[in-house]
């Protein structure tokens, strides 16, 4: 349930891309309500979740957005992740072509300016015993090559889906803390300096 937004309260805006049918509501679904619907939801454009959490003594304004995946939507869904605080870049283990589409969507979250990324596998449920290490192995790589964290995930089962999440929220958190604190001192020195002499001359005139 979203309350009135507290004064101390962030707001965090977090973007699930990737292509078609890897899971992205799915997994929205789950983070939001904690539960599964089998069967594909067409998104169409994207769909926006409001969600008040705690994240350990910070209140959360969570926009969460889940877009669409198919190619012909990719331009008009730029927007709705531009300039997002997170992103979860999407795969689903068991497709080749998802897994071969990551880079464009590492391109495509800098390109839109999201701040923190990371790389997710999902339907890990679908992928047993030594294909596991395989599939890890090969997120890996490439969560290396660009330097970004790469969890494996189940919105199925639940299996780590808060991992990601969690991991994004520490880092938004982290970053808009500095940035306030520098905009605040910032502030302070502008408020020391400038007036010294204009104070003055009031007085004196
Ligand atoms: P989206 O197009 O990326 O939003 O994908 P959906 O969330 O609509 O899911 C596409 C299909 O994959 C649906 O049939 C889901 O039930 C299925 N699915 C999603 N997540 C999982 C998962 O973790 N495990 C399994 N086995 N199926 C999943």
């Amino acid at each position: 349930m979203y309350h009135p937004r507290s004064k101390l309260a962030r707001d965090v805006k977090i973007a699930v891309i990737g292509n078609n049918t890897v899971g992205k509501t799915s997994l929205s679904l789950r983070f939001i309500y904690g539960d599964f619907h089998p069967g594909y939801f067409h998104t169409r454009g994207g769909d926006i979740y409001l969600k008040q959490i705690k994240v350990h003594d910070q209140t959360v304004n969570l926009k969460l957005i889940d877009t669409a995946g198919h190619p012909y939507q990719r331009s008009l869904i730029g927007p709705l992740y531009n300039d997002a605080d997170g992103v979860i870049i999407l795969y689903d283990v068991t497709s080749e072509k998802s897994f071969n589409a990551l880079t464009d969507w590492i391109n495509a979250a800098r390109e839109h300016n999201c701040q923190e990324v990371v790389l997710v596998g999902n339907k890990l449920d679908l992928c047993q015993g030594s294909r596991r290490d395989e599939v890890a192995r090969e997120l890996k790589v490439i969560a290396d090559q660009h330097n970004l964290r790469y969890y494996l995930v189940s919105a199925k089962t639940n299996l780590n889906v808060n991992r990601p999440f969690n991991r994004l929220f520490r880092e938004v958190l982290q970053r808009k803390a500095v940035e306030s604190m520098e905009k605040s001192e910032k502030d302070q020195f502008e408020v020391t300096e400038t007036p010294t002499s204009g104070c003055f001359d009031c007085i004196t005139s």
